[in-house]
């Protein structure tokens, strides 16, 4: 199977105008790619640094379309794009991620279930539609379970954890209480894992794909906070987490980058998430990695060879959020020469939570580089 190559001199239209997007347009830029974006806020921050931002809703199938007009090659950056407007894309142009996977990841019961059937490992789970449901559910796995929307939800809004019979009449109230949710929601066994760790699997029309090296996750309060890279686990358990993203994307028939999830835990690897798309946690890869994960879904979907995920250093991403905006401000004049400063270019006054840009911080023992970051952001001296 031959697919025609997307050669610099193209135009990339991307869909979504948020840090995904801006890093890959900055890539595309740098591969010399012309590059314009569809995001509804104004000054996006991959409108900043495109030829030609289309201000519209996601919803605006006019605006899409004149999107796909001006592009020879269409990437979404984003999942929660309105399936109908993906399918015209899909079918009008050139947008070689599809909507097939995009409309599985869209919604975590569909998600869950195609992963289940497909004979990867998920934590037990039920959808439900209301509190009986709900009640059901949890007498059949046991407490503690974790409650999640099924479309919508990221970053952990939208969910609860559930660890005693009380948590489960205040979560069954709230869908007593909620608007209706046709059933929507999806309870999953409680996962007690040694730690999250996530693998970024790239896969080419042609079947060829690549994995990058495992990454080992922190989350504070859900989001994100640190990658750190290569992941502190037995390097079986490394090869095994590669394997298992070469065998999801084989499956799912991916076209483009997806990262996934997972939870390492004394039994083996449980998939929690996927992503298909560029991911925070594969941040890293812009300055360790031969060939950064934006310019790797640009290779995939472009139909060029794909690039060598070989790590060049170890490294550590830590994300910046709204509050510690201030802190790596004022702390940059004394940042030590390995740390990588990201910036997404956001407007407005930084709010608590928002991702807003990220450090790299290359070589160094993980956890003297963790530790300085929590000084960091703690206002301490560092
Ligand atoms: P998600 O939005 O599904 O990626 O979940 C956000 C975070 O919540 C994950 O990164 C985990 O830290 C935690 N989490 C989600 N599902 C579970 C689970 N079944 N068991 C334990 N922790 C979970």
């Amino acid at each position: 199977m031959s697919v025609r190559p997307m050669l610099p001199g193209s135009t990339i239209g991307i869909l979504g105008g948020g840090q995904l997007g801006r890093m890959i347009g900055l890539e595309a830029r740098r591969m010399g790619y012309d590059v314009v974006c569809l995001d509804p806020t104004p000054d996006s921050p991959c409108g900043q640094i495109a030829r030609e931002q289309i201000v519209a809703p996601f919803d605006d199938v006019g605006a899409a379309r004149r999107l796909g007009k001006a592009s020879d090659l269409i990437v979404y950056e984003f999942e929660n794009i309105p399936f109908p407007v993906v399918e015209m894309l899909e079918q009008e142009f050139r947008l070689p991620q599809g909507s097939r996977i995009l409309r599985i990841s869209q919604h975590r019961g569909r998600e869950k279930t195609a992963l289940a059937e497909a004979g990867f490992p998920v934590a037990p789970f039920r959808l439900v539609g209301d509190a009986a449901g709900l009640r059901r559910a949890v007498h059949e796995l046991g407490l503690p379970c974790v409650l999640k929307t099924c479309a919508g939800g990221y970053d952990g809004k939208g969910q609860m954890v559930l660890n005693a019979p009380p948590d489960l009449e205040a979560a069954a109230a709230e869908l007593d209480a909620g608007p209706p949710l046709t059933g929507e929601w999806i309870v999953e066994k409680f996962v007690f894992f040694l730690c999250e760790a996530s693998v970024i699997v790239a896969r080419q029309e042609t079947g060829q794909t690549t994995t990058y090296p495992v990454g080992e996750n922190a989350h504070r309060a859900n989001v994100l906070h640190s990658t750190v890279v290569p992941a502190r686990i037995d390097r079986a358990l490394q090869a095994e987490a590669e394997a298992l993203g070469e065998d999801i994307a084989d499956a799912l028939g991916l076209v483009g980058l997806m990262a996934i999830e997972l939870f390492v835990t004394p039994g083996g690897l449980i998939v929690n998430e996927l992503a298909p798309r560029p991911h925070n946690s594969g941040h890293y890869t812009w300055d360790a990695s031969v060939t950064s994960q934006f310019e790797q879904l640009l290779r995939a979907t472009g139909g060029l060879p794909l690039g060598s995920t070989r790590l060049l250093t170890p490294v550590v991403m830590i994300n910046i959020l709204g509050e510690h905006v201030p802190a790596v401000l004022s702390g940059m004049p004394c940042f030590p020469d390995n740390v990588k400063v990201h910036l997404y270019g956001k407007r407005g006054a930084p709010a608590a939570r928002r991702k807003m840009g990220h450090l790299n911080v290359l070589g160094g023992d993980p956890d003297a580089v963790l530790h300085w970051a929590d000084r960091l952001y703690q206002g301490r001296a560092i």
